[in-house]
């Protein structure tokens, strides 16, 4: 099967120029050191944020997959920390990636009226890096981080193979890992830079390079010629079928961050290296009808992988069982390097669940570890409006005017089938409250509304992320 079809394939390149400043570099190269147990190395910060695109926590073996998907992945933890609980802020791509981005929730992602324009007052963590002495590239691979939507800011290099949704004509993880660590071959060994890939390989339509689940003889692909979402009834042997591609897909992609891992080894880069591997939201394979993403905020299309990898793997082996969130990313990258956080940041550094507080960061550690952390997903992209909001293991489920409709308790409950909502009105109105102090009502704060008339070829990429059936 031909994988990437030159002549279909769009590709962006962008260079802005290099960012370089010798006192910065000195004084990132100490901030780094200093999360590590060891001695400074002389090498200077490499930040590796590798974001796959449609993978659930729930299948990753290091969060309980079973079959050995994703063995790199588990060696990073191992090596690393590993977060069991960690919420995307939607189940797309675009509002997910921007509030990892930006460390806002997708409410407070756009410009007004701006057909999903990142607001130009945010300072995603790439700019803050950039101004910083930063060296930034981004390396993604979706339509939905185009640059018309500004989540590019900051990055001085990019290069985007924005092929409409459609994975087996994108390019993939392992030729967007070899972009990215030749783009780093380009750079001067004492630059301190900023590596943001996305891969794309595990996106609808299942389509795995290699087929290793039993059921490949039924074939090796499953294309999208029904509406994905749908709640068809289909018979388990077909269902894991469906499943068995798609972790073959996974399977590519962790081999791909293996190669990444292996081809920062190879260039005296690793040791230094801050990584973080976490994915822009879950895939739902039939745990509440249907399959894909970006309709329900269900555990599996919103719960994801969030693995942070110190330099010389100080405090490798540490697991937080604490909920947190995707907002969390962003001031976690800056705190660990010793950068300010920009006041606009709604998430908290993660840094106090491993470090001791010291002088410098006892404020900031308890700040963090008093107040129960409140998760928030919205901003789906089909099916009814939904936001979900979370505190510990309570999980409310509301509509677009914030009215509860399902209340769960995912330590009893964690496949989201008992709705206590009846049961426990108490519970669903303090998470209620929470939520609207998150994202304001309806009439205050109103949900992103994409207004596509004025963008067909946007309209129509995004269409076949809604209704993939649709012949192209
Ligand atoms: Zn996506």
């Amino acid at each position: 099967m031909a994988r990437v079809d030159p002549q279909r394939r769009q590709h962006r390149r962008v260079n802005r120029g290099m960012r370089f400043t010798v006192a910065v570099i000195a004084l990132l190269s100490a901030a780094v050191a200093c999360t590590s147990k060891e001695p400074p190395g002389s090498a200077p910060p490499v930040i590796v944020v590798f974001v796959v695109d449609s993978w659930s926590a729930r299948h990753a073996g290091c969060y309980g997959a079973q079959g050995d998907p994703t063995p790199n992945a588990d060696a990073l933890a191992a090596r690393g920390i590993r977060f069991e609980q960690t919420w995307a802020h939607s189940s797309w791509t675009l509002p997910s990636f921007g509030s990892l981005l930006a460390s806002v929730v997708p409410t407070a992602l756009w410009e007004p009226d701006s057909n999903a324009r990142l607001r130009a007052s945010l300072r995603p963590f790439p700019r803050v890096l950039a101004d910083a002495g930063y060296d930034t590239f981004a390396c993604w691979n979706s339509s939905l981080l185009a640059p018309r939507f500004g989540l590019d800011a900051g990055f001085a290099s990019e290069d985007f193979d924005v092929f409409p949704s459609r994975n087996d004509f994108t390019r993939s993880a392992d030729e967007t890992v070899r972009d990215a660590l030749a783009w780093l071959d380009r750079k001067p060994e004492e630059q301190p830079v900023l590596l943001s890939l996305h891969v794309f390989d595990s996106h609808l339509s299942y389509t795995p390079l290699r087929v290793t689940n039993e059921s490949g003889a039924r074939g090796d692909r499953f294309e999208r010629g029904v509406p994905a979402f749908d709640a068809t009834e289909r018979d388990a042997e077909t269902k894991l079928w469906i499943e068995g591609l798609h972790v073959d897909e996974i399977r590519a992609v962790d081999a791909a961050l293996g190669a990444l891992v292996a081809g920062l080894e190879e260039r005296g880069r690793f040791e230094n290296a801050l990584i973080v591997v976490t994915s822009a939201h879950g895939e739902e394979m039939f745990e509440h009808g249907g399959f894909g993403h970006g309709h329900s905020v269900y555990e599996e299309q919103i719960a994801v992988p969030l693995i942070v990898r110190l330099p010389r793997d100080a405090h490798a082996g540490t697991n937080v069982a604490e909920l947190v969130r995707h907002i969390d990313v962003a001031p976690t990258i800056l705190d660990l390097v010793g950068i300010e956080t920009p006041d606009s940041y709604q998430g908290t550094s993660l840094r106090a669940f491993w470090a001791a507080p010291t002088p410098g960061n006892e404020a900031r550690t308890a700040g963090s570890s008093n107040a129960p952390r409140v998760a928030v997903a919205e901003s789906l992209i089909a099916g009814p409006q939904r936001k979900a909001v979370r505190i510990g293991d309570d999980k409310l489920v509301t509509d677009d005017a914030r009215r509860p409709l399902e209340l769960y308790d995912l330590a009893e409950d964690p496949e989201e089938r008992d709705d206590r909502l009846d049961r426990d009105p108490e519970t669903a109105e303090r998470l209620r409250a929470a939520l609207v102090r998150w994202v304001g009502t309806a009439a205050e704060a109103p949900s992103p509304q994409f207004s596509l008339a004025d963008d067909p070829d946007l309209r129509d990429r995004l269409d076949a992320v809604a209704h993939p059936g649709r012949a192209r």
